[in-house]
């Protein structure tokens, strides 16, 4: 299996020591990411130190290595408790909001970061969550890829190419064959979580079927078309593992 990666959460007020740290981490094994920049972050979860004053001039840099980039919402504040067509989590920046809103905070969203270098017609939905409307208003600003869904090529929904993740990463990491993407959120990653990473990266008796990739390179991968069955299989995927996370929450307490 041929592995991309996307980094979550990134804003001016990240931790950036983790951020880094993932970094080297990735650098070392040749590996250039998915950046899900949030263009003008309103997430106090988010909010992990004061706001970095170059954090344009970075991504710029970053940009200019190859590294890809991706517009992750326009606040990341969820305000609504819909999943969406993809109900990985109950909540939601965009979904349920009517056609001309989602496509004006899309419009926004793009052009704070076209104002500041970055150029991308990828989409990161804060929470995984969107709806035909969202759908929609990114094929109508220009958009032509999400990196979410479940399967193991990119297959083709509604004028976007959609660049599946990984349901459960330690089976994905076993697979031999198709593409996947393994999801990090630097802000959150324990030191546990750093180890494995540089073991999964590093690790090839272990992991002797996959391979990680650039995202640029998942990105040359031809997309399919997507199915009815496969759709309604992907949605019961996300209701699934959305439940099975609830109910460790509730058993760990
Ligand atoms: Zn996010």
């Amino acid at each position: 299996m041929k592995i991309a990666v996307r980094m979550d959460d990134i804003t001016p007020d990240m931790d950036w020591k983790a951020f880094y740290r993932v970094k080297e981490i990735l650098d070392r094994a040749g590996i250039k990411p998915l950046l899900g920049i949030v263009p003008d972050n309103r997430d106090p979860n988010l909010h992990k130190c004061d706001n970095r004053q170059d954090f344009w001039e970075v991504m710029r840099s970053l940009q200019a290595e190859g590294w890809c980039m991706a517009l992750h919402g326009m606040h990341h504040n969820y305000t609504s408790e819909k999943g969406g067509l993809f109900p990985l989590n109950n909540l939601s920046e965009y979904v349920g909001l009517p056609y001309a809103a989602q496509c004006e905070m899309i419009r926004r969203g793009k052009d704070i970061l076209e104002r500041n270098g970055i150029h991308t017609t990828l989409f990161m939905a804060p929470a995984h969550s969107y709806d035909r409307n969202t759908l929609k208003a990114l094929v109508m600003n220009g958009f032509t890829g999400v990196t979410d869904g479940f399967g193991d090529m990119p297959y083709q929904y509604k004028n976007l190419t959609f660049y599946p993740i990984s349901f459960r990463m330690e089976k994905t990491l076993q697979k031999k064959n198709g593409y996947s993407t393994m999801v990090l959120h630097a802000n959150t990653m324990t030191e546990k979580d750093f180890e494995v990473l540089e073991n999964r990266l590093s690790d090839r008796k272990l992991y002797t079927n996959c391979e990680f990739i650039s995202y640029q390179d998942y990105l040359q991968v031809p997309a399919r078309r997507q199915t009815w069955v496969n759709r309604s299989l992907e949605w019961s995927m996300a209701t699934t593992k959305r439940l099975l996370v609830k109910l460790k929450g509730i058993l760990k307490k």
